[in-house]
């Protein structure tokens, strides 16, 4: 029996004591791995500049949850439009069950950034240092030498440096690039929280990406988990042609095919699709969870298929159905409603967006007593202001009260006329009613506030309206 055939009943990452079994998947090349490497470069680069990325002169993504600021390329949200992110993760969530329920894990094997990073940065630097993946064996079984310890060493550390990177380039996205500068450049003890955060994220990092691996695709993967609820016999899978490629060439088939004089078929058991397999399965037992559709063994057999003149396509991207020999559908409900709540979902965010003013204002009570008695006729109300400017532009902002309660003699205290808000930032003041206690009746008067934005590059005045409720002693 080969040593690449695995026990039918358990993990091929454990052994019978149930040890995890490190892997050392061979190198391919192929179709795939090509167009699949070119697009790691591209995610990786994306993911390292996207923080450095401004749109005018804002971060474009940004996810300052404890200053509670979002960027999306050149929209800002705030604390207050936090419900708009419901559209924002349904789309993301409800994306990829569409993508599932067309074309199984492809996620998985082209973009997460488990795969993307393991296998096109620490994979690469492992082969760079120890070598192919029989020297990485060889290396890893051989008793410690100087020689051992050096490759050991300088593989960790280069190890150790890829995840600090990948860790700041993470931490940019939600502090900014600006305060990540910052916290560099400044003593971890005016950061203690962040350099916690960094040592942290960076020993997870390097823990998972270095030496934890499909562990956590096959163990704590919530997706993982869950794809084969989300597929079906008409979804795209990696999937090897069983009707085609059995009887594999086991030496048993071979000496049945030479009595009978039949017929082996295409699969020649050499176990390549097994080699390269980095979650360590033999795809030609049907589809398996731990399989996150690497194609991987689609270019290991299609070498082999070459080689032995067969054509290629025995372990393909096809559907059960497929296989079978019948069409699959792809216009099928399943899909369809996940894509009409993804369509849902970008309609009413794009609406919610477009309907969004430029500025919004959140008027509270202040904690201090609910109102100021001045003399015996005059009283005072404070009212914090919370305004977001989310736009691009400087916004001024005035402050009305209806005509009639003006004229009766209320006034509106703000500390600037107007007051100036910064594109994108939010600004905190304090609005003082001052009126007479005339107007109470049964303590209190309900006004409404009219919040003009006088911005001088605006063509049209926009105005808030708020109600505000002033309270005073019963007359
Ligand atoms: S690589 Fe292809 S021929 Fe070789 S064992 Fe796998 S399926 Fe069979
Ligand atoms: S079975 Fe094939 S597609 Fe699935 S993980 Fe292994 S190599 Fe990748």
């Amino acid at each position: 029996m080969s040593s690449f055939e695995l026990h039918p009943e358990r993990l091929a990452t454990t052994d019978e004591k149930g040890k995890r079994v490190y892997l050392f998947p061979a190198d391919v090349r192929g179709f795939f791995r090509t167009w699949r490497s070119r697009l790691q470069f591209v995610l990786i680069f994306f993911f390292l500049a996207l923080p450095w990325l401004r749109i005018d002169g804002r971060q474009a993504l940004l996810l300052d949850i404890s200053r509670r600021e979002f960027e999306f390329f050149g929209l800002s949200l705030r604390a207050h439009n936090a419900p708009l992110l419901v559209f924002v993760f349904a789309i993301a969530g409800f994306g990829l069950f569409f993508l599932t329920a067309l074309w199984g894990r492809v996620w998985c094997g082209w973009a997460c950034p488990q795969t993307v990073f393991i296998d096109g940065v620490y994979r690469r630097i492992e082969r760079w240092i120890e070598g192919p993946a029989l020297e990485r064996k060889r290396l890893a079984q051989a008793p410690w030498t100087l020689k051992k310890l050096a490759k050991r060493s300088l593989k960790w550390m280069a190890f150790t440096l890829t995840s600090l990177i990948i860790t700041h380039s993470f931490l940019a996205y939600f502090v900014g690039t600006d305060r990540l500068a910052e916290m560099i450049s400044s003593s971890p003890r005016e950061n203690w929280g962040s350099f916690l955060f960094i040592l942290v994220s960076t020993a997870v990092i390097l823990f998972d990406f270095a030496w934890f691996r499909e562990q956590f695709c096959i163990i704590a993967c919530p997706y993982g988990r869950f794809q084969s609820i989300l597929m079906d016999d008409h979804s795209t899978i990696v999937a090897f042609d069983s009707k085609r490629g059995e009887p594999r060439a086991t030496p048993q088939a071979k000496a049945l095919a030479k009595t009978h004089n039949s017929k082996l078929g295409d699969c020649v058991n050499c176990y390549r699709c097994v080699q390269v397999c980095p979650v360590g399965i033999d795809i030609r037992r049907g589809t398996q969870m731990e399989c996150i559709a690497c194609t991987a063994c689609i270019d290991a057999c299609d070498e082999v298929m070459t080689k032995t003149k067969k054509p290629t396509g025995l372990i393909r991207y096809d559907s059960a159905r497929g296989l079978a020999g019948k069409k699959p559908n792809h216009l099928r409900a399943r899909p369809l409603v996940y894509l009409a709540v993804v369509v849902i979902s970008a309609g009413s965010l794009s609406y919610a967006l477009s309907v969004m003013k430029p500025v919004d204002a959140t008027v509270l009570r202040a904690k201090d007593a609910p109102y100021e008695l001045v003399g015996d006729t005059t009283v005072i109300n404070h009212f914090k202001l919370e305004l977001s400017n989310q736009s691009n532009e400087v916004h001024a902002l005035t402050f009305e009260a209806d005509r009639s309660v003006v004229e009766a003699g209320l006034q509106l205290i703000t500390p600037h006329r107007p007051l100036v808000l910064e594109k994108g930032k939010v600004t905190r003041a304090d609005l003082f009613v001052r009126f007479p206690k005339s107007l109470l009746k049964n303590g209190g008067l309900k006004i409404a506030l009219a919040i003009e934005d006088s911005s001088p590059t605006q063509k049209k005045k926009e105005t808030l309206k708020k109600e505000l409720t002033l309270v005073g002693p019963f007359n």
